[in-house]
């Protein structure tokens, strides 16, 4: 009897390890990412941020409301443009926010354009695109990022070339070449008086010059964390990349982003994936030493910072 039972525990040990292994694989591969129900921290300071800018032409002609890692309201010339908006966790079945996050999507709804650099979870949230208005202006980064776009019900959707430039009333929004490890383009927002670059994901590369000798933006938003898979090259700027990289730029102004993120999956971060934590504050500190001359605009969630 001991022994049939015994061996009966160890079937059902050795099923249960089986199931944990093949939900953790399933996981791994993004089969879980943003379903998860999100809990909302406060509504009050995004709340209030959003009637500053309804209420303030400053604000309307260039600011930017932070939510969170690389999702932003970006205001310029009037025009509202939501960057790569991520709202559901998981992502890549292993990151969560770090943070509660400042409002329902719905607060998002307001954006006139929707710019997705590219097609991964956290920039381009199926889930949080389904809260958008159906025909809002979406322009997008890669043609896979398109069909999540048009899956999640968006209907006036552009695939943008880099280079390739549209206006929007007064604002021109330029595409610009993105170094990841997945089609992507970064966009260029400029406006007769404030002019914006939102990098998404990118690495440093010759680009950047570019940028700066074709569209001279007064404003970047890089990413800083450095986020890759273990053994490989990184698939975003780490701090020391974007500091060089806001030099190159020749900006005034510089945001640290996709920076709002941990490893909430233990096999994932021993094995799997690797980024640098507390990277905005690190950017912050690097700028306040190494950047003399530019303003370093680390704004929290739900906040909004003028141009
Ligand atoms: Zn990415």
């Amino acid at each position: 009897m001991a022994t049939r039972g015994t061996r009966r525990n160890a079937l059902q040990l050795g099923g249960a390890v089986i199931c944990g292994l093949l939900l953790e694989r399933a996981s791994l591969r993004g089969g879980f990412d943003n379903t998860r129900r999100e809990v909302f921290a406060s509504t009050d300071v995004f709340a209030r941020s959003l009637a500053a800018l309804d209420a303030h032409a400053e604000l309307r002609a260039g600011s930017i409301l932070h939510f969170g890692h690389s999702t932003h309201l970006l205001s310029v010339a009037g025009v509202r443009v939501l960057t790569d908006p991520w709202i559901y966790d998981p992502v890549f079945g292993a990151l969560r926010h770090e943070h509660g996050l400042p409002a329902h999507p719905s607060g998002l709804a307001t954006a006139d354009v929707l710019c997705l650099t590219h097609e991964h979870p956290d920039h381009a949230d199926p889930t949080a695109l389904a809260h958008m208005p159906r025909g809002a202006r979406c322009l997008v980064g890669s043609a896979r990022t398109a069909q999540l776009a048009r899956d999640a019900g968006l209907t006036d959707v552009t695939l943008m070339e880099p280079w390739q430039s549209l206006r929007v009333r007064e604002l021109e929004i330029t595409a610009v070449p993105a170094l990841h490890d997945v089609p992507e383009v970064g966009f260029v927002l400029r406006g007769a008086e404030r002019s914006v670059y939102y990098a998404g994901d990118t690495r440093e590369g010759p680009a950047l010059l570019e940028i700066r000798a074709r569209l001279s933006p007064r404003t970047a938003i890089l990413p800083v964390d450095g986020m890759h898979r273990k053994g490989t090259q990184r698939m975003t700027m780490g701090p020391e990349e974007a500091i060089a990289a806001t030099r190159t730029l020749g900006v005034s102004q510089v945001m640290p982003s996709h920076a709002e993120t941990f490893l909430h999956d233990p096999i994932a971060s021993a094995f799997l994936w690797e980024k640098k934590d507390d990277a905005a504050k690190a950017f912050v500190a690097l700028a306040a030493a190494g950047l003399p001359g530019v303003v370093c605009l680390n704004p929290a969630a739900g906040e909004i910072v003028a141009l």
